[in-house]
């Protein structure tokens, strides 16, 4: 899929629109996620956290959550891309566990995020190379 202005600027808006609805007054860093499923459709999430750190859900999860809900085939090919934004830092790519997930629903998927001059540019393989899989 071929990824232009216009819709990367679309991801981006929406996950601002996300990290609106997060859910962190523990670290005070709003994060959200727009996720471009397979289906066309655009699945927003935001980061929920709990007094229980190691309880808290990341934003990117929450989005593939939410397009979980509504697509019923074709789930191991879900992301064709993800925006992340968050309203502190300049860059934030996914944490390892949300590549991991990530990696489940989306080989191939493209990964936005904001970068100190600009949009970041990247994908599953490339920030988690050599992925847990099994061979089920
Ligand atoms: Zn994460």
């Amino acid at each position: 899929m071929k990824f232009n202005e216009a819709l990367i600027a679309t991801l981006r808006e929406e996950a601002l629109k996300a990290s609106k609805q997060a859910y962190a007054p523990y670290s005070k860093l709003h994060v959200g996620a727009a996720l471009l499923a397979n289906d066309g459709n655009i699945y927003r999430g935001a980061n929920v956290e709990n007094a229980s750190y190691g309880l808290t859900l990341c934003a990117e999860r929450a989005a593939v959550a939410a397009a979980l809900q509504a697509i019923s085939q074709n789930r191991e090919n879900l992301v064709e891309a993800i925006y992340i934004v968050n309203t502190k830092l300049p860059a934030i790519p996914p944490c390892g566990a949300c590549r991991q997930v990530l990696y489940e629903f989306g080989h191939g998927g493209i990964i936005f995020f904001d970068g100190q001059d600009g949009v970041k540019k990247s994908s599953i393989e490339k920030l988690l190379p050599e992925a847990f899989r099994l061979n089920v």
